[in-house]
């Protein structure tokens, strides 16, 4: 019988490769790109991308942004006295921090078709899961259990063997709540499952090798320096994503997109019997 490390070794290999059907699930549009560049652009034929993120809420206030509401009033019993006859507000504080004059429906728009150009590139379909980003409003039960099982029948009807998505770890609130998601999904239907670490937040290096590894307790992990070429892709590929650069860019340096962050990829392999869901 294979030892779990062997099969793990095997289901890390197929991904890398590109030999396994995945499906690439993460948070917002550009983290795909972002994190698992090198396994969306080697994905054979029934690969396919799944964005949880993928709506706003739409309230009868339109939609505000920073400068529409000072923070400290947002919570305030005026706003939510009147929230409950004209609908609640939309904050996004990403959107604004990022320097947009668009309102969040339109940025949705925007990111939803730098995307889908992204992944036309790599031959790879998107699918939308229509759940809100946290600087948006906080996700309700409902809509995303509606997410859970949203995916749960594409994994099925693309027959895939491996989600590659965020890690346990993550330290974005959208990308931790994805690997639960992803989580609910292994459990479900029997997946291999693939995490990977989210750029640019952790910075892993050939030197000092991979963050993460110790906190996902994957027995197998490999970090993969991209090749010249393919780190060309990834750049171009990540410059379609207009929309975030600029807050990136004001978050962590106008280093992130060097190619000693970006240009590195951790992936590890999470199969196996040890693994339990965490919260
Ligand atoms: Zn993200
Ligand atoms: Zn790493």
């Amino acid at each position: 019988m294979m030892s779990e490390r062997d099969y793990q070794e095997r289901s890390l290999a197929a991904v890398m490769s590109g030999e396994a059907r995945c499906a690439f699930l993460f948070a917002h549009y550009d983290d795909s790109v972002f994190d698992a560049f090198h396994a969306m652009a080697h994905a054979s034929g029934g690969a396919i991308d799944i964005v949880l993120c993928t709506e706003c809420p739409r309230g009868r206030w339109g939609e505000f942004r920073r400068r529409s509401l000072p923070p400290a009033l947002r919570n305030s019993l005026p706003v939510k006295v009147a929230a409950r006859f004209v609908g609640r507000p939309v904050f996004a504080e990403w959107d604004y921090y990022c320097g947009l004059a668009l309102t969040p429906a339109e940025v949705i728009d925007v990111r939803r078709a730098e995307h889908a150009a992204a992944c036309a590139a790599a031959g790879v379909p998107t699918f939308a899961l229509g759940d809100y980003e946290v600087q948006y409003s906080r996700s309700s039960r409902t809509r995303y259990r509606h997410a859970v099982d949203a995916a749960t029948a594409l994994l099925r009807d693309h027959d895939v063997q491996t989600i590659v998505t965020h890690p346990a770890s993550a330290r974005h609130p959208d990308h931790r709540r994805t690997h639960r998601l992803a989580q609910e999904c292994r459990e479900r239907t029997g997946v291999d499952l693939v995490t990977v670490c989210e750029r640019p937040y952790t910075v892993c290096s050939e030197a000092d090798g991979c963050r993460e590894v110790e906190t996902d307790s994957a027995l197998v992990a490999s970090l993969l320096p991209l090749a010249d070429e393919e780190w060309a892709g990834k750049l171009a590929a990540t410059n379609e994503y207009r929309t975030q650069i600029g807050g990136l860019e004001k978050t962590f340096g106008s280093a992130w997109m060097d190619r000693d962050r970006l240009g590195v990829e951790c992936y590890h392999s999470l199969c196996g019997s040890q693994i339990s869901v965490r919260q």
